[in-house]
């Protein structure tokens, strides 16, 4: 039997979904996003899927020691940087590319005497106002840096976007301008563009390109599916009814009971909960495939449980397939239905859920 909760995650999925990539951005060279455990894929299981691409991008030096010491031997990117001493002395045991994004770690660089150790991404704060050197003083940590023995040249120059998903929003373009404007008289490469940027704004495709969610199969964009996009979903979030029983008028569901009957129910009890990953907050109507039909959740997610209405499925029993997200259930249809973005889902699946490759 299957277990209780699962997610199945499909590996050619992924292929097809590079392949995507590099069919919208030939010229390009990919470094693949695979931090927060892989989005919740697992960070090595999709390290060997995308063994093909140029370079991997973590966001801590933690995630890229555990994809060197598991074998690959790929550039690999951290996009935080680091920030003391020891955390540099890791960059340079694991051959990481540090992202340098403030005055702190130009500091730390200087006091360094080994020669051209260690490859930096020079990060512009081009208006997303969290990591990089503001305009001003772009110019100003360049020089240092530069002029650092232990820094590798030419230095690669990076930004990051912070309305892509956006395809209205002027942001972008001021980005883009504002970026190719203070890196134009420097050699080294370049890279601005994630996700979105790579699938609506052509002119943020540079050297380097740095995909993530669409690897996985979703949508940047609030409004369009992966699937539609032509991009195929990577994980498929199953579980099974456990229960299914038959609730009067005015019978009241779950915690704080939240939901009431308002004729005779069928009631079916899935075998998932927020302790699993599913989103608490999910509304009541958020649809659920049972035995691949779509149902409506109703009362509020438990931990290791939540329930739906049957009325549709009056002969559904306990032991019957349960689909959360995947085929035939997009998961940003499900990410809509809770208020938040398909990123927070795939993160959020817990050690709890087996995985089961495809
Ligand atoms: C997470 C991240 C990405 C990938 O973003 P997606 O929207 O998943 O494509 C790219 N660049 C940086 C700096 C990031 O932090």
């Amino acid at each position: 039997m299957t277990p209780a909760a699962y997610a199945v995650i499909n590996l050619d999925a992924v292929q097809h979904n590079l392949n995507k990539v590099r069919e919208i951005a030939p010229n390009a060279k990919v470094m693949a996003v695979i931090k927060a455990n892989g989005y919740g894929h697992g960070l090595l299981r999709i390290a060997e899927a995308l063994q093909t691409v140029d370079a991997f991008a973590v966001a801590r030096v933690d995630e890229g020691i555990r994809l060197r010491k598991a074998g690959f031997q790929h550039r690999i990117a951290v996009l935080e940087g680091f920030t003391c001493s020891e955390e540099l002395d890791d960059f340079l045991l694991y051959r990481l590319d540090a992202t340098v994004h403030c005055d702190l770690q130009l500091e730390l660089l200087a006091k360094r005497t080994e020669q051209d150790q260690l490859s930096v991404w020079l990060k512009l704060d081009s208006g997303m106002n969290r990591l990089g050197f503001k305009k001003n003083d772009f110019a100003a940590a360049y020089q240092r840096l530069s002029q650092c023995p232990i820094v590798k040249n030419p230095i690669k120059l990076i930004t990051h976007f912070a309305n892509a998903d956006d395809k209205n929003d002027p942001k972008t373009l001021q980005q883009i301008d504002c970026f190719n404007a203070l890196v134009a008289d420097y050699p080294g490469e370049r890279s601005m563009a994630n996700s979105a940027g790579i699938l609506g704004w052509p002119t943020s495709i540079t050297d380097w390109i740095r995909p993530g969610v669409i690897l996985y199969g979703i949508s940047p964009f609030a409004d369009i599916t992966g699937e539609e996009l032509g991009l195929m979903p990577v994980m498929e979030l199953h579980s099974r009814l456990i229960a299914v029983k038959h609730l009067d008028k005015g019978d009241s569901v779950g915690y704080s009971g939240s939901w009431t009957c308002e004729q005779p129910t069928t009631l079916g009890v899935v075998a998932i909960g927020y302790g699993d990953g599913y989103p608490r907050y999910a509304k009541i109507g958020t649809p659920v495939l049972v035995n691949g039909q779509r149902v409506p959740l109703i009362g509020r997610v438990s931990m290791d449980m939540l329930t739906v209405d049957l009325a549709s499925q009056p002969d559904a029993k306990p032991g019957d397939p349960v689909t959360l997200w995947g085929q035939g259930l997009a998961i940003e249809e499900i990410a809509r239905c809770t208020d938040t973005i398909p990123y927070t889902l795939v993160c959020g699946i817990t050690p709890r859920v087996q995985i089961i490759e495809d």
